[in-house]
């Protein structure tokens, strides 16, 4: 990849990291009135709802976050752009709408597909009787 490629992605990178971590900031403050403490497992009460959702929230970003700074590091080895799984080039649109991309289209369809079947059997299922166990 061409150097200025390289520093348009690394610019790019960098605005949403500070994003990013500027709402993570306003996600903690916002729900900070509750305690961790007032989680009780049993409790299906707003608190936890509320508490739930911000650790989901959190989590998201913290993974965004983490693949940001991966992204980051790939352009400081010279390896960003190039497929985990293959090691070709990812192509250059891909990674337009997909900066964070470390498979190839190709590898990354592989790798959904494969998700997608054992999301389909077991997993689904067993979720199923989880639920039931805590209502029962
Ligand atoms: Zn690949």
């Amino acid at each position: 990849m061409k150097q200025e490629q390289l520093k348009k992605f690394q610019a790019l990178f960098e605005v949403q990291k500070k994003g990013l971590l500027y709402s993570n900031q306003f996600i903690n403050e916002n729900f900070s009135m509750n305690s961790d403490e007032m989680s009780d497992e049993l409790d299906l009460s707003s608190v936890e709802l509320e508490q739930s959702m911000r650790v989901r929230l959190r989590n998201r970003e913290a993974l965004l976050i983490k693949k940001i700074d991966q992204s980051l590091e790939r352009i400081q080895a010279g390896t960003f752009g190039v497929c985990d799984s293959c090691e070709e080039d990812i192509d250059l649109t891909r990674l337009e709408v997909r900066p964070t991309a470390t498979l190839c289209l190709s590898c990354k369809e592989h790798e959904e597909m494969q998700e997608t079947r054992s999301a389909d059997g077991r997993e689904s299922k067993s979720m199923g009787s989880k639920i039931n166990l805590r209502i029962a």
